[in-house]
């Protein structure tokens, strides 16, 4: 899954992308207001993480320029602590939730899992497809029982299969939501780690889950 942070203090930005990573999200990062608009609306993200103060564009603007845009992204508003009236505004502006400052890196990642739940069915904390069950606050993932161990690209490659299961998905989609900004599109890598994938999720089992789509991409059913 692929996650913006708008935050302008560059240690906490970093700070905050070097947590994310650390937990298999692609991550990118603006330090303004408007270079942050212009990345969400040219970029498929799943979450956005925004701060309220911020040069250029504050979060607030940044939120209702997109929502007005038709970019329905779940935003996370950072705000200060007693600002009860950046909370409303940001709220009725088309936030979705929102975390005060200083806040807890566990709260943080907790809010991102609720928000990724909230526009699917799945309402439990693990995911599944057959056999295959995926942990999402330990990572841990499973088939039959057996645990499967990923790489950090393996498993958020394998995450937004499973969100996405029954979908085919192309290489662009999969470049959109599992690589940031840097991904290079003139590399096969995408194949490589889907190969990767097959050879620990579906090799040693007789039903495979991942599907090549030929001409088009892959995609993953029960
Ligand atoms: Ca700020």
């Amino acid at each position: 899954m692929r996650i913006l942070v708008v935050e302008d203090e560059k240690k906490v930005a970093s700070f905050i992308k070097k947590g994310l990573e650390e937990e298999y999200y692609a991550v990118d990062l603006a330090y303004e207001g408007e270079e942050g608009l212009y990345l969400a609306e040219n970029n498929s993200y799943d979450i956005i993480v925004l701060d309220v103060m911020l040069p250029k564009k504050t979060g607030l603007e940044v939120v209702k320029e997109l929502r007005d845009g038709g970019v329905a992204t779940p935003v996370l508003m950072l705000t200060a602590k007693d600002s009860v009236s950046d909370r409303v505004n940001g709220l009725d502006s088309g936030c979705d939730d929102y975390l005060t400052k200083p806040f807890a890196f566990d709260e943080l990642l907790a809010r991102i899992r609720a928000l990724l739940r909230r526009g699917t069915k799945e309402k439990s904390v693990q995911l599944k497809v057959a056999d295959l069950v995926m942990d999402l606050p330990t990572h841990k993932v499973t088939r039959a029982g057996r645990d499967i161990e990923l790489t950090s690209k393996e498993y958020s490659l394998l995450e937004y299969f499973v969100r996405n299961k029954g979908r085919i998905l192309t290489r662009t989609n999969i470049a959109e939501h599992v690589w940031d900004y840097n991904f290079d599109s003139f590399t096969n890598v995408i194949d490589v780690y889907i190969n990767y994938l097959r050879n620990k999720v579906d090799k040693d089992f007789k039903k495979k889950l991942i599907h090549t789509v030929r001409g088009v991409g892959y995609t993953l059913k029960d």
